[in-house]
């Protein structure tokens, strides 16, 4: 399966922009937990995590776990500052025409889709020397998800709605990206997804290619393995 880390900027010691009320630290942790709930749920992929608390890492630190893990893809979660409203990304310099561009693209268009109707700004996909691209092996971006120091940005930010619609808009842009396979067909609602993580979550059925044909009954015999399970787990 293919390996994403996600990595959210800043921790610890190191709180990143502050503004109205929003820390970048806080606020990147989040979105990048969310993204990595819904990329889960949703689809064929191993999500690794660069910190999942509130804690100091360096630069260096969080690519060399990439490079270690052999990653697929590299995502940085960060928020801006200082003068400016709207979206960025960033890729290392010299690599627009490559295929982290193509990455680039795919990603940051996914989510100004999302953004545009909401009248945020579209500042560009651009190119840096941040470590973290830099240092990291496999293509990687950087988003700056808005300025927490402008009033319109931050009000955004502040509602948990647009932090989870940003966060699945980011998830649904990583996964088309990469190709990544869809664990359900896109058009099952969520209560019958539910209905059926529910029954692997219970380990009464496991072999993933049910999933793949979730209107389609069981097999007799797969009906009996489902029900001597329950049984048995009844009766222990
Ligand atoms: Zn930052």
């Amino acid at each position: 399966m293919p390996i994403v880390v996600l990595d959210p900027g800043h921790g610890g010691r190191d709180s990143g922009a502050q503004g109205n009320g929003l820390v970048e630290k806080h606020l990147a942790l989040e979105i990048a937990i969310k993204t990595r709930d819904i990329l889960v749920k949703q689809f064929e992929v191993v999500v690794h995590m660069t910190r999942t608390d509130d804690t100091f890492i360096s630069l260096s630190e969080r690519a060399q776990m990439a490079n270690r893990l052999n990653a697929d893809y590299f995502v940085s979660f960060h928020h801006n500052a200082a003068g400016g409203s709207g979206f960025e990304s960033y890729v290392y310099i010299g690599t627009r025409n490559q295929r982290t561009g193509q990455l680039q693209n795919i990603v940051h268009d996914r989510i100004m889709e999302f953004l545009r109707p909401l009248g945020i700004r579209d500042r560009g996909k651009k190119e840096a020397n941040f470590a973290v691209l830099r240092e990291t092996s496999m293509p990687a971006i950087l988003l700056e998800n808005l300025f927490v120091d402008n009033a319109g940005d931050a009000a955004h930010l502040q509602r948990e709605s647009f932090r989870t619609d940003l966060a699945n808009a980011t998830a649904k842009g990583i996964a088309s990206a990469l190709g990544l396979i869809d664990r359900f067909p896109p058009t099952a609602p969520d209560w019958k997804r539910e209905a059926i993580d529910w029954l692997y979550q219970e380990g009464l059925l496991t072999h993933e290619d049910w999933k793949k044909s979730i209107e389609n009954p069981l097999p007799l015999w797969a009906e009996a393995v489902v029900l001597r399970r329950l049984f048995d787990k009844l009766n222990k």
